[in-house]
């Protein structure tokens, strides 16, 4: 395969070796990366894991993720938690749910949770910061929020309380794709989020699913480019499941691999950026997690919801690791982390704040 870096055509190899990583990425490189194949596909797994080692190291962070409620505002067309699906049971934890698993996540050893939920407008700006401030409080966690949009007061308000990071996927960047399966959300407000987010100094996560309806490479390497002007420094990245309580249930849904060149492509564009493997990953296959942790990902997000309302956070089918209980998950994610020959980080993970 030939690469245009703009000035010469490289071949695969030189490509990687004579360092794209790092550089403005632009669809002409991008695009074959993501497409590629065969021993390409392999250069292009291995490089992003040799870059990987190079500016993350060799340990893997854990977050801790809590599911608090699934209710939800939205509709959107791929995801199970959509407000008019009646088949759900809907479930909110209390305050003190969420502070008893989290306490519990410390005692464990994380050193972050993610507190992310439906659009569940229950936990108003004031809820929100009454348990951000006893968390804080409480514990010495980082705390990372994903809780969809809101607006800018509440944003600068769950910062004042002390949250550190955000979690908000653009999904597509793509407006004729972000509106066919968003009826009720808009592609320049999310964008806005997004920025204000930014503009409010959390460290700040965005991402996008892999193989939606209509989803090309092209469309892939333009949400690169935006999320590489924004300045993300996380990003979470899986393939989209369908969902059979959803209008998208006949959609054949991405797959693991181009998943995976996604995570190579991301960790070649940001060298120094935190990027998981997901658990959807892990669910469309048994090892699809430690794949994306040899291909350039360097962060797991353990389920530490309480099992009892576990399967009920359905926003794809077949999630994994249902029933298991904090303290089982604990141990059988850094079980298959060392057997990967890397290690569990041991301080916060913080954002490196230049990943480009
Ligand atoms: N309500 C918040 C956070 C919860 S949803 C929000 O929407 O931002 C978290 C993520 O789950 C979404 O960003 C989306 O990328 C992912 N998701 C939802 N439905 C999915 C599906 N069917 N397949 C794969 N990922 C899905
Ligand atoms: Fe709600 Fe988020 Fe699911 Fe959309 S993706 S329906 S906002 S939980």
């Amino acid at each position: 395969m030939q690469i245009s870096n703009g000035k010469t055509f490289l071949s695969f190899s030189e490509a990687l070796s004579a360092g794209i990583a790092g550089t403005v990425p632009a669809f002409n490189w991008l695009v074959p990366l993501l497409d590629a194949n065969g021993a390409d596909e392999k250069a292009l797994l291995t490089g992003a894991d040799r870059l990987r080692a190079k500016t993350m190291g060799n340990s893997v962070h854990l977050r801790g993720l809590i599911e608090f409620s699934n209710f939800c505002r939205k509709n959107c067309h791929y995801c199970g938690l959509r407000a008019v699906n009646q088949k759900i049971k809907r479930y909110r934890l209390s305050e003190t749910e969420i502070l008893d698993t989290a306490l519990k996540a410390e005692k464990l050893g994380y050193k972050t949770i993610v507190l992310q939920s439906g659009e569940d407008l229950h936990f108003s700006s004031d809820v929100m910061c009454g348990i951000i401030k006893e968390l804080k409080n409480k514990t010495k966690l980082a705390v990372t929020l994903s809780l969809g949009e809101r607006d800018e007061t509440t944003y600068a308000a769950w910062k004042k309380a002390g949250a550190d990071r955000y979690l908000l996927r653009i999904e597509t960047t793509d407006p004729v794709i972000f509106k066919a399966i968003h009826p009720d959300s808009d592609l320049e407000y999310r964008k806005n989020c997004l920025y204000i987010l930014k503009k409010l100094g959390y460290q700040l996560g965005s991402g996008v699913m892999v193989g939606l309806p209509g989803q090309t490479s092209l469309n892939l390497a333009g949400d690169i480019i935006w999320m590489y002007k924004l300045g993300v420094e996380m990003v979470g990245i899986g393939p989209f499941l369908p969902h059979k309580e959803t209008p998208l249930r006949e959609e054949k849904g991405g797959t693991l691999n181009q998943a995976l060149r996604l995570v190579s492509v991301l960790r070649l564009v940001f060298p120094y950026a935190h990027i998981p493997a997901t658990t959807a990953m892990g669910t469309i296959d048994p090892l699809g997690r430690e794949k994306a942790l040899e291909a350039g990902a360097n962060v797991i997000m353990p389920n530490i919801t309480p099992t009892g309302v576990r399967p009920l956070y359905e926003i794809y089918p077949n999630k994994i690791c249902l029933d298991e209980t904090a303290d089982k998950c604990f141990g059988c994610v850094t079980a298959r982390i060392i057997g990967l020959g890397r290690t569990v980080g041991t301080d916060y993970g913080h954002v490196k704040r230049n990943t480009k």
